[in-house]
Formats: C-alpha cells, sequence, structure tokens
C-alpha cells in the first residue's frame, strides 16, 4: 500500500499552518486512498521528515509525495524534491512517486471565482463614495480582477500565472483578469491596479492565487489598501485565498491518482532549465538549486543543510568552459550560458578576449595569464582561486582557450575543485588542434588521403627526458600531426620525424592566430618548415599541420 504525504513548504503564518493541516486532515477523512500525512519542507511544524517517518513507522515503504503548490517553481521542481532525497538517505529502500503541481485547474479556477463573488457581495467600504452605494452583488460585468501569483525568477510558473488569468476571465463575464505578482516579478500589485485603473475600471477584486494564508497574501491585502486610500474613487476589495475547501482536497486526490497511474508529467516545453529563454542563460542546463527569496520580509528561506551567501545562490560551482580558438563566436551555446551567469571569470591569455567585453559590469574577471613561457600565475594559485571564490558562493567559470582538455591543464582543475568538494563541471570546446587547420582551409582526414590524425604537443623536443612522445611511431604514421606548442621546437621536431622516415617534402602549413583577425599562415615542405617559419617570423599562438592533407588546402576561410 501506499502512503500519501502532502508536501508543504511552510509559512510563517499560523492561520496557513492550520489551513494546511485542515487540509490534510480532509483529505485523510475521504478514507479511500489510505495512509495521508502532511509535513512542510521549512519554517513550520511538522517538518517532512516527521512526516515521512510516521509513514515508514507504519510500514509504508513506497510513497506518493504530492507538492502542495500551485505551480512549478523552485519550490516543487527543487526544494522538495532534494527534502525528499534527505527522506530516501534517511530510510534505505524508501520510493516515491511525485504528483504534479495542483494548477492550473477548472477546479482552482470555480474556486477562484467563488472567492472573487464572495469579495463583491460584501458591501463596498468605500461604498458610500460611489454613485450607487448598494452591495455589489456578483455584478461580474463591472469588474475587473487582478489576479495575484507568488512570483518567481522561474519565467514558466510566471506565464503560468498568466494563463491561469486568462482561463479565469475565459466565459466568466468579468470585465477583464490581470495577472500580477506580491514578489520576484512584475507588474506589482500596484503596477497592476494602475493598469486596471487606466483601462477605466471602477471596481476591481484583488484575488490572491494562493493556497492558504501567510506572509505574502497578507502583504497583498496591505498594498491592495494602500492603492485604495490613494484612489478613493475605485472600489478595490480583496478576496480570500483558496483555503482549505472541498475543491482543494477534490484536486490533491486527482494528483495523487495521477501519480499512482504514473502520469505525471510537468510542462517542460518553457521550463527555463531545460530551454534558452531569453535573460534566463543562467538557469540553462543548470540543475535548480535551493534559492532564497530576496525580499522575504524574515530574511532568507533556510532550507536544510544549505549554506546561503551574498549572492543569492546557495552554493558556488565551477565551470572549466572551453572558449574555442579565439573568435567569439566559437565557444559553444552551454559555454555562453554560463559565461552570462557567472559571477567570476578566471580567463587564460588563449580564451577568446572578445568575449570579456560582453560580461556585466560587476563580474570579476581574473587575468590568469598563462602566456606558454611567460610569466604565469602558478597552476596551484589557479586551482586555489577557483576553489576559494566557489566556496564563497560564486558562480565561477574558468574560461580557456580552445578544448580544456586539450593540452589545457583543466583536469588539473577540475581535479583540484573535486578534491575540495566544489561542484564542477566541464564544457568541452572547439579546440584549436583541429579548429587551425579547418580554418585555414585544410582538413584534418580526407577520404582516401588521411585516416588518422595525431594530436601532438611540442612543448618538450624530441629527446627531451621529460618528453613522452613516440617521434619515431609520427615519422613512421602516414596520416596528419597536428603540433601544437612547438613555434620554438618546430626545426628539431621536423628533423627528427624526417630521420625516422617521414618524406622530406611532406607538406606542412604554420597557421597563426586562427579566427583571430590576424590570422595567417605559410606552408613549407617538412624539410624546410623550421627555416621557413622562423623567417616568416611565425610566432604563437600557431599550430603546425603536416601530411598528405596539407596538399588539398583550400585557403582561409572565415
Ligand atoms: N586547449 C587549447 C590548447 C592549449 S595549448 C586548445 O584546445 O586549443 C596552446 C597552444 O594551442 C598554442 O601554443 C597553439 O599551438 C595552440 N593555439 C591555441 N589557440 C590558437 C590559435 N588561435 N591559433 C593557432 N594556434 C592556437
Amino acid at each position: 500500500m501506499t502512503g500519501l504525504v502532502i508536501v508543504g513548504h511552510g509559512t510563517r503564518s499560523a492561520a496557513g499552518v492550520d489551513q494546511f493541516a485542515a487540509l490534510v486532515e480532509r483529505v485523510r477523512r475521504r478514507g479511500d486512498i489510505g495512509d495521508v500525512e502532511g509535513g512542510f519542507i521549512e519554517l513550520s511544524r511538522p517538518p517532512l521528515t516527521d512526516a515521512v517517518g510516521a509513514l515508514v513507522a507504519r510500514g509504508h515503504r513506497a510513497l506518493v509525495a504530492l507538492p502542495l503548490v500551485l505551480t512549478a517553481a523552485g519550490h516543487g521542481k527543487g526544494d522538495i524534491p532534494a527534502a525528499m532525497a534527505r527522506e530516501q538517505e534517511r530510510h534505505p529502500g524508501l520510493t516515491y512517486r511525485y504528483g504534479r503541481p495542483l494548477g492550473p485547474h477548472p477546479l482552482l479556477h470555480d474556486a477562484l471565482a467563488q472567492r472573487i463573488d464572495a469579495a463583491l457581495a460584501e458591501t463596498s467600504p468605500a461604498g458610500a463614495a460611489l454613485a450607487d452605494p448598494s452591495p455589489a452583488g456578483a455584478d461580474r460585468a463591472g469588474t475587473w480582477v487582478a489576479l495575484i501569483g507568488r512570483g518567481s525568477t522561474d519565467p514558466d510558473a510566471n506565464a503560468e500565472v498568466a494563463k491561469v488569468a486568462r482561463l479565469l476571465w475565459e466565459g466568466r463575464g468579468y470585465a477583464g483578469v490581470e495577472p500580477g505578482f506580491i514578489s520576484l516579478a512584475e507588474p506589482s500589485v500596484p503596477a497592476v491596479l494602475d493598469r486596471l485603473r487606466r483601462l477605466g475600471a471602477r471596481r476591481i477584486v484583488v484575488a490572491p492565487y494562493f493556497l492558504f494564508a501567510g506572509v505574502l497574501p497578507d502583504r497583498i491585502v496591505a498594498q491592495s489598501a494602500e492603492f485604495a486610500a490613494a484612489h478613493p474613487d475605485l472600489d478595490v476589495r480583496v478576496a480570500e485565498v483558496i483555503g482549505d475547501c472541498d475543491a482543494l482536497a477534490d484536486l490533491v486526490l486527482e494528483r495523487h491518482a495521477e501519480a499512482l497511474g504514473g502520469d505525471i508529467r510537468m510542462n517542460c516545453d518553457t521550463c527555463a532549465y531545460r530551454v534558452l529563454m531569453p535573460g534566463f542563460a543562467d538557469k540553462v542546463g543548470r540543475p535548480q538549486r535551493p534559492h532564497d527569496h530576496p525580499d522575504d520580509p524574515v530574511g532568507h528561506h533556510h532550507h536544510h543543510g544549505h549554506d546561503h551567501h551574498d549572492h543569492g545562490h546557495d552554493h558556488g560551482s565551477v565551470a572549466v568552459v572551453g572558449g574555442g580558438p579565439g573568435a567569439d563566436d566559437l565557444i559553444t551555446v552551454r559555454g555562453k550560458a554560463l559565461l552570462d551567469a557567472a559571477d567570476v571569470v578566471v580567463v587564460d591569455r588563449l580564451a577568446p578576449q572578445g568575449l570579456l567585453a560582453g560580461l556585466r559590469p560587476d563580474v570579476l574577471v581574473v587575468d590568469a595569464a598563462k602566456v606558454p613561457r611567460g610569466p604565469s600565475m602558478a597552476q596551484e594559485a589557479i586551482n586555489a582561486a577557483l576553489v576559494s571564490h566557489a566556496r564563497a558562493g560564486r558562480r565561477v567559470v574558468r574560461l580557456k582557450g580552445g578544448d580544456p582538455y586539450v593540452f589545457g591543464r583543466g583536469h588539473e582543475e577540475v581535479q583540484a575543485c573535486v578534491a575540495a568538494g566544489v561542484p564542477v563541471t566541464v564544457v568541452p570546446g572547439v579546440s584549436s588542434a583541429l579548429a587551425a587547420p579547418a580554418l585555414a582551409g585544410v582538413p584534418v582526414t580526407h577520404r582516401g588521403v588521411a585516416h588518422d590524425v595525431t594530436v601532438v604537443s611540442g612543448h618538450l623536443p624530441p629527446g627531451h627526458p621529460d618528453s613522452l612522445v613516440d617521434w619515431a611511431a609520427l615519422a613512421r604514421a602516414r596520416g596528419t600531426v597536428v603540433l601544437l606548442m612547438a613555434v620554438d621546437t618546430i626545426a628539431k621536431i621536423a628533423t627528427v620525424l624526417i630521420e625516422h622516415g617521414r618524406a622530406p617534402e611532406t607538406p606542412v602549413l604554420a597557421v597563426q592566430d586562427a579566427g583571430l583577425p590576424g590570422q595567417r599562415s605559410v606552408p613549407a615542405r617538412l624539410d624546410e618548415i623550421g627555416a621557413v617559419a622562423a623567417r616568416e617570423g611565425i610566432g604563437p599562438p600557431a599550430v603546425f599541420v603536416l601530411g598528405p592533407v596539407v596538399a588539398l588546402t583550400t585557403g582561409p576561410s572565415t
């Protein structure tokens, strides 16, 4: 048998807690769905862990967990699943099916309409000032509705409130229904009331799209009263929240049945965590995180086990991002999204510098200045900077040239983060090893010409005691060789390759500053490339590509 745990997010309002408890009791009294408990993830009692503990103590190992939220936003997508994950750690073997958010749903829209009509049925507090002082009754045609949602940093959640506003208006005969938000989103309560006033509204019902009493519904009442006081010609009333009622219990039972039946789909088509939405690049591809609400009157939310800090993200993190070979637009979409969301960017000299111009002015840019052979910030210092910024709660992007793992020391940085317990991800990049030849018109492989391509560091010359490269094997191979960091060693490398059997006339192309405005390439035979590169002043960054494919060069593409 499955137990049902109804999960609330918690409130500082005693009335709100009582309404939640009453609803849980109402659902329980329906009797036919088994064992029911309710709990909160924060702020209020009983905590979720007690509710789950009670069900487990009565022998339940398989639960339905229903988030008692109207829209899918941070609580429903992130905080409640995280809290349930902690319960699963506490109770090994515990499984649960997760229900959908409650709204939008016709039962809710009907309940809202009832609350609105009830507000209309009351004698107007400002009635004496109106031409017609009689009770308004349910004069929907003369009534505008401001439907006020909680508001979220998640555009999908805000869009749901707009959808409910529309659905509430459809067929019910109100003059109009406009959405607004008490927190985190626009329009605010005064803004939506002013909009309705300009549209010619004389009577407005403010309808909180909230399940239960709480700090934010109270604030809706206060802001509406303030607006009404400033506009004595308007009749402004505030409807009750949805509250504990049969309709809500019916909806809980419907969501419960859906979860048991396996139909627990959410609308993910417009989810900012899946789809890149304008202005929300900081969300796409990232896990939904526990969050805080900057305007919470009593300070931040406190989710178990998470620390808060000044930026409003619970945890810092590091993304080691490959920036591509140098052009601003050869970074990946994912890398760019993370860069746009970064608080700190630790950047290499070879990373696309043009991308830095697009950063918000408050982003801290740290120049790691790892110029080959030049003065460099020690790798340990870079690792330490990544870890300490992340630990301070910042979103850190380590922006590197090309791909982070191609001679980029990217994995050392990842290892340092892992060792420090800092969340870290890698975003692959377009490596200069492949991009520089391509941008210069050389295909690194071609059917019938080269079936292998080897990417080699020329940093240590052949014969160097620390070299790990089998130069003799490279000389014997027939395919393409791409040499990075080889400006100083190319003459020596060419000599050794010829000594071990590569044909002296093998074509080579030196490609400097690939993808940058100064890109240039210089061709030569293998036995002449050292002298030609020196004479032409080839300097870093440059790659050398050699092998039969170089004979196919079509010329640079831009
Ligand atoms: N992780 C980088 C490589 C770092 S090693 C990548 O994947 O591209 C640095 C070497 O990369 C340079 O010495 C040079 O050989 C090559 N390189 C980087 N950017 C380059 C560019 N824009 N043009 C040509 N070579 C480049």
